[in-house]
């Protein structure tokens, strides 16, 4: 008999999110802004401890809005890890700027501090002036090393923008990842932890600052009665309909973060005899990542590559995925500067992430344990 298929990680609805989307329909409150786009911000700040969020129509809007934030414009420089989706860099495009790359390192796969330090100091070399902001990424939900990374950036005066994406419900020194630097951004995609069906936020170091994204956001209109811009705007405020969905999703984002953190469990007491194979784990108490993606290292000494493994448990009807590809490795990003070493290019090489949605039951994960004792035999 033809197994289901056991999906990489998927939207999973909690039950009450049907009910705020009513709401919006009821009141026809069908507009990029409305009550359900403020109680979804409300949540998101309390939940996170922030000072104030801003719910947006995308992770990528809210990296983008961040860099403007931060002020980034042409001829700037911005330091990104390598190792990341192409959405954490792209943005710095947009802006005109430059991104320069940086290796990761290997207790959290994130930003390497010491990479991070040496394109400082010789990006200074080469232009003349310090990048403009720093974007390490909490790759899978791990936390990257905080505490250095930004003791660098304050010994150089650079602001940080974290890309939380992957991270909602992550910890770093019991502090939630998005909240630490100068500004966090978020993804509710479809794939993430929680979901508006797509849609993001920026997570603002002031009410101030908020009110500027929230203007930024809805297209730069000054408060005059004609429509009236100083600045260029955009169009990325999250709609009333998408935000009810995020309420509700919030009344099970513990739940599905313990979830997920479950998973995670499930494949380190299963794979743990298996000697090929290492599962990736918090590296020490100060972190505590929401495991988004439970992810493995596949020893290439076994013979196998990730691509075979994945390819073995695609035909067991389990969809598995690669490590992302670093940026310093795709075309578009051929000539951008990187610093550090083959830490990334490794990880890219022998890992591999498998199915980790919070929907998955118990029995969907021994069976991706089993097709993976079978590959590897
Ligand atoms: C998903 C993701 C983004 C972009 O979020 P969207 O909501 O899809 O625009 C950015 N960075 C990382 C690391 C992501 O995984």
């Amino acid at each position: 008999m033809e197994k289901n298929r056991i999906l990489l990680s998927l939207a999973h609805m909690g039950g009450t999110e049907q009910k705020w989307v009513d709401e919006a329909f009821k009141d026809n409150w069908i507009v990029p802004l409305g009550p359900n786009v403020d109680e979804f911000e409300i949540r998101l700040k309390k939940y996170l401890e922030a000072p104030k969020v801003v719910a947006l129509s995308a992770g990528t809007a809210a990296i983008h809005l961040g860099l403007v934030m931060l002020g980034v414009s042409k001829d700037d420089e911005v330091i990104c890890q390598s190792f990341t989706f192409s959405a954490s860099a792209n943005p710095i495009c947009y802006q005109g700027a430059k991104p320069v790359f940086v290796d990761s390192e290997p207790d959290t796969w994130n930003m390497c501090p010491i990479a991070l330090e040496k394109a400082i100091i010789d990006r200074y070399k080469v232009t003349g002036k310090y990048p403009k902001a720093i974007l390490p990424v909490h790759l899978y939900g791990m936390p990257a090393k905080m505490d250095e990374i930004k003791t660098v950036a304050d010994k150089y005066g650079i602001p940080i923008l974290e890309d939380a994406a992957e991270a909602l419900g992550s910890e770093y020194k019991g502090v939630k990842c998005g909240t630490i630097g100068d500004y966090g951004a978020l993804s509710f995609n479809g794939n993430k932890v929680i979901t508006t069906s797509g849609g993001g936020a920026l997570i603002c170091p002031s009410e101030e600052a908020g009110k500027r994204v929230t203007f930024y956001a809805t297209q730069a209109r000054e408060n005059r009665p004609y429509y009236y811009h100083e600045v260029i705007g955009y169009n990325y405020r999250l709609s009333n309909v998408s935000a009810g969905i995020g309420c509700g999703q919030m009344d099970v984002l513990e739940e599905h973060v313990a979830r997920r953190r479950e998973i995670h469990s499930l494949y380190a007491e299963g794979l743990k005899n298996l000697d090929n194979i290492i599962v990736f784990d918090n590296p020490s108490k100060d972190y505590d990542s929401n495991f988004w993606l439970t992810t493995i290292l596949i020893d290439p000494k076994c013979g196998i590559t990730p691509d075979e493994v994945r390819i073995a448990l695609n035909e067991e009807n389990i969809e598995t995925r690669l490590l992302w590809r670093p940026m310093h490795m795709q075309p578009i990003y051929k000539d951008a500067p990187y610093y550090g070493s083959d830490v990334c290019e490794k990880l890219f090489e022998q890992g591999l992430c498998l199915p980790s949605g919070s929907s998955l039951t118990d029995e969907d994960i021994k069976r991706v344990i089993e097709a993976l004792r079978k590959a590897l035999k």
